[in-house]
């Protein structure tokens, strides 16, 4: 049967039970390859189907490579080459870090899941290249589909028939996903200023340049669907003319020199981000040209934005008539785990919005984002701060509830299916709350869509290259998020016992590491400086009576030569992995400091 919108219809309409506890057992290869059974026979079975396929294609055509081919000796040498190389490859990647270890505490990354693991390898001989469907008739629908399975899990409206529905796609990764949530909001930002500068006859606009331009995502979005609207009711020459009329005033045609040479009221926005922000985000600034002196930097609190250091920063803007284009909370720092408080982020601006000076909010969850699961029912609504914390030492703070409670609220998001989503490398993805802002993103001006397809969500993202940073992009990527979202629908009762076990060892390996610091207090004093929102642990390590920090930096280095794979050394020789990250004063609260026992350099902490 095609994969159609009916066809997925039809199976929602008979849901699985939810798969309890012991399916965890099911879910990955396992340490020692326990599941090796599961995966080879799939392995097998679809590559049989794949094989079928291609024979059954046309069967009358005969084989194009003759069956005494492999007796030739060109075909033997080549045969001969290969697998010497691909053996020195195998031999190779014994050295590669291993995830799947238990004995492996370091980075982020952990075992794959089956599902996904399978889905993607089953979909690689047939090499779907999602940049439309022209190239990918399958997969390029499953990466739609997958967008909605994940706002869904945010919050965000996730039925096509409304209009306001969310989008989101697949990115090569969270780095990606940020720069397209930058590119989308500085479309949005000015796109009002355009507007009004095309003098379109019949559409109220707002009254001068700074107003445009403050007007908000929402306001924008309204703003951007009557037009559309009015265009439609165009005859078609003139819609043609007014279109090319609004494209030659928008930021993306002028290019951001041209655009304020045009609009000297206006000045290029800052990005305001809290001080843990992953560097992507650096990158960002500079890809989209605004620079990275215009990403701007917040103090934190434990590891958290500091809420009123943002009100502070926003107040300051506007008084200094400096333009935002957005505010970024943080989902699960990428060194400590520790979760923004989103909901104020969100309050920011809508306050900020009340009092002329409109920006996006923008929730970098590449790391946390598939927690959101644990604070969803498999309705989609929200789960109390009781209920989730049912089993839990302390998961979630009040503050980490109200913060995932405020997603939905939120303008964009970026998740990594390739982190917490325990998939293969090469899957980011970006979801915007409400999908018609996507409209300012394609590539073809001519986004009014007419005939049949207008309003169908899912033939408006059939040429996805169209919307994406990207070119090409493996529709292989997809298919494995697609279907490990259908496997494991992303609720508590479901996915959510994935990031439930993970929570609750990290809670377990935090009350053994507090003891661990007990039990070795007279050599070493060990502490865990940023109590844990989700399942990162840190540990800050001294040699007990050091107060020298570069006594303390050179103990952890050593520590940490210990810990990590080093390619020149077999990797049995090491017990356990682990990995450090350098704690900078500047980066931390005075507070967090004097915790710390350290005064001006650098802390070199183990997690
Ligand atoms: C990992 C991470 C990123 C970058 O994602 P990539 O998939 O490595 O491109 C961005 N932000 C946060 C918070 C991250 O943890």
């Amino acid at each position: 049967m095609p994969f159609t919108l009916a066809a997925v219809r039809d199976r929602a309409k008979r849901p699985d039970p939810p798969p309890g506890r012991d399916m965890l057992d099911a879910c990955f290869l396992g340490p020692y390859g326990e599941n090796d059974s599961l995966l080879e026979k799939m392995v097998v079975e679809f590559l049989r189907d794949h094989v079928f396929w291609r024979r059954n294609f046309h069967p009358d055509d005969p084989p194009a490579i003759s069956t005494r081919a492999s007796q030739q000796p060109g075909y033997q040498a080549f045969e001969a080459r290969m697998r010497r190389e691909l053996h020195a490859l195998s031999a190779a990647l014994k050295k590669s870090v291993p995830f799947h270890s238990p004995r492996y505490i370091g980075h982020m990354a952990s075992d794959l899941l089956l599902p996904g693991l399978a889905a993607q390898m089953l979909t690689l001989p047939y090499n779907p290249n999602n940049v439309s469907d022209d190239a990918a008739p399958v997969t390029v629908e499953m990466e739609v589909r997958a967008g909605l399975q994940l706002a869904r899990m945010l919050g965000y409206p996730d039925d096509p028939a409304r209009e306001d529905c969310a989008f989101g796609h697949l990115t090569s990764g969270g780095t990606l996903a940020n720069y397209q949530a930058l590119r989308l909001a500085l479309a949005l930002k000015a796109f009002p200023v355009a507007l009004r500068a095309a003098r379109v006859p019949d559409i109220d606009v707002p009254r001068n340049d700074w107003q445009a331009f403050n007007t908000g995502p929402a306001g924008a979005i309204a703003l951007l669907d009557r037009w559309q609207r009015w265009l439609a009711t165009q005859p078609s020459a003139r819609r043609r003319h007014w279109q090319s009329r609004v494209e030659e005033q928008r930021i993306e045609t002028l290019g951001l020199t041209g655009f304020f040479a045009r609009h000297p009221e206006l000045s290029p926005p800052c990005v305001l981000a809290p001080i843990t922000a992953h560097y992507s985000w650096s990158k960002g600034m500079k890809l989209l040209g605004l620079g990275s002196a215009q990403l701007e930097l917040l103090p934190g609190c434990g590891m958290r934005l500091d809420a009123d250091a943002l009100d502070d920063a926003v107040e300051r803007c506007r008084h200094q008539r400096q333009p935002i284009l957005m505010a970024v909370a943080v989902l699960g720092t990428t060194e400590y785990g520790t979760i923004d408080p989103v909901d104020r982020v969100v309050a920011a601006r809508d306050a900020a919005q009340a009092r002329g000076l409109g920006f996006s909010v923008h929730v970098d969850g590449a790391w946390g984002g598939y927690l959101a699961t644990l604070f969803r029912n498999a309705d989609g609504s929200l789960r109390s701060r009781e209920e989730v914390s049912a089993g839990f030492r302390h998961f979630p703070r009040p503050e980490v509830h109200a913060a995932f409670a405020a997603l939905g609220a939120t303008d964009s998001v970026t998740v990594d299916p390739h982190k917490l989503g325990y998939l293969p490398y090469g899957a980011g993805a970006f979801i915007c709350r409400d999908h018609r802002a996507m409209a300012l993103l394609a590539e073809n001006a001519d986004y009014v869509f007419d005939g049949e397809s207008a309003g169908d969500y899912m033939a408006r993202y059939r040429r996805l290259g169209q919307f994406i940073p990207e070119g090409s992009k493996p529709g292989a990527s997809a298919a494995a998020v697609y279907v490990t979202h259908r496997v494991l629908p992303l609720d508590h009762a479901n996915f959510g016992l994935l990031p439930r076990q993970t929570v609750l060892a990290a809670e377990a390996f935090h009350a053994r590491a507090l003891r661990f610091a007990a039990e070795l207090a007279d050599v070493v004093h060990a502490c865990v400086p940023f109590a844990p929102d989700s399942n990162l642990v840190c540990l800050a390590l001294n040699p007990a009576g050091n107060s020298d920090v570069r006594t303390a930096n050179a103990f952890v280095r050593r520590l940490h030569e210990e810990l990590r794979c080093d390619p020149s050394r077999p990797l049995q020789v090491k017990e356990f992995f682990g990995s450090i990250t350098t704690l900078r004063p500047q980066f931390a609260g005075d507070g967090d400091l004097q915790h710390l026992h350290t005064a001006e350099a650098r802390t070199g902490q183990l997690r």
